[in-house]
């Protein structure tokens, strides 16, 4: 399950940037095109932020939209999955969002 290594990062990341403080809400944005499972980030960062200053922080999951970019025609097309057709019929296209997996901010006590 890789979303425990993921939700491990973000802990770790959180509790470095975060110091001797307290976080109390950490803003995360998860690309629909990333393959993570917003609710088992969910599930796994309770776990791994348990006795560290992220421990209780509440999670809060923006969800991104896949989009990408016909070679062909240059239109925007929107992606519900990695792999997608413009409405030109070309599948040359390049993602240029949804793949994405960021904290977005934090909030300290
Ligand atoms: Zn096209």
């Amino acid at each position: 399950m890789h979303e425990l290594s993921i939700a491990n990062g973000i802990v770790e990341m959180c509790a470095e940037c975060a110091g001797d403080a307290r976080v109390i809400r950490v803003r995360l944005e998860i690309g629909r095109l990333s393959a993570v499972l917003p609710d088992a980030v969910r599930f796994c960062f309770d776990v791994c932020a348990r006795n560290t200053v992220v421990e209780g922080a509440e999670l809060e999951i923006v969800e991104t939209q896949g989009l990408a970019l016909c070679r062909d025609c240059n239109h925007e097309v929107p992606m519900a999955a990695l792999v997608g057709r413009c409405t030109c019929g070309s599948a040359n296209l390049r993602v240029i969002a949804g793949e994405e997996l960021r904290i977005k901010d934090m909030e300290l006590a």
